[in-house]
């Protein structure tokens, strides 16, 4: 669907809601460029040359192998840097990993929304309680080749290998008993809080159940879009 236009729509929502794999329906969908931090940002914290070279980059791969959050202002320059260049090819975007705290926000909506304009921009807030994030997350499988995220829901569960280049499925590290509890409570502490303050700048911001299977958290986005 390629005339879906020049809209932005940032999922928000804890570890295991799916937000990534919604986005990327949604971009596949709706023609969007899905874009993940954590892709950006893992590009240069993978790059051996790059983590020796720059304090910031070797500072981020630090937080991350230890389960913690990128610097902030880092993370919106990767967002930023990219948000413009898409905004100048006319494109829509479909964001997942950020703003994740409201010094992101601050930083990056204001130049959304002068690129893409407050009334095309649309904040989903996927809902999922501890338990449920927890239960999801304790069994993250990625692919060896791409590390593919393979979903922790039914549909998926039996599959021995990734969908998308048949490679090896194998647990990822990062995520141990500890550090998935101490990820959702980082998301409380300062992911969560972004919401009131978008509301408050006039945001518009739809609530989604991100406890239904991924095809109806699917359908409830596509039914509150433009
Ligand atoms: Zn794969």
């Amino acid at each position: 669907m390629e005339s879906f236009g020049k809209k932005l729509i940032i999922l928000i929502g804890p570890p295991g809601s799916g937000k990534g794999t919604q986005a990327e329906m949604l971009a596949e969908k709706l023609g969007l460029f899905h874009l993940q931090t954590s892709k950006l940002g893992e590009a240069k914290i993978n790059n051996p040359e790059l983590v020796k070279n720059n304090l910031e980059i070797a500072e981020a791969k630090q937080l991350y192998d230890s389960g913690k959050l990128w610097p902030h202002t880092w993370t919106a320059s990767l967002v930023i840097e990219k948000v413009e260049e898409m905004a100048s090819l006319g494109k829509g975007i479909v964001l997942d990993g950020s703003p994740r705290v409201i010094h992101e926000a601050v930083l990056e909506m204001p130049i959304m929304k002068a690129l893409y304009g407050s009334d095309n921009i649309k904040i989903f807030e996927i809902k999922l309680s501890d338990e449920e994030s927890f239960k999801r997350n304790s069994h993250r499988r990625i692919c060896k080749l791409n590390q593919h995220p393979i979903p922790n829901f039914p549909e998926f569960e039996n599959i021995t290998a990734c969908p998308k280049d048949g490679s090896e499925i194998i647990v990822r590290t990062l995520d141990d008993p500890e550090v998935i509890k101490k990820r959702y409570q980082v998301y409380l502490s300062e992911t969560e809080p972004i919401i009131d303050f978008l509301i408050k700048e006039g945001y518009n911001l739809v609530t989604i159940n991100g406890e239904q299977p991924i095809e109806d958290v699917q359908r409830d986005i596509l039914d509150k879009l433009w």
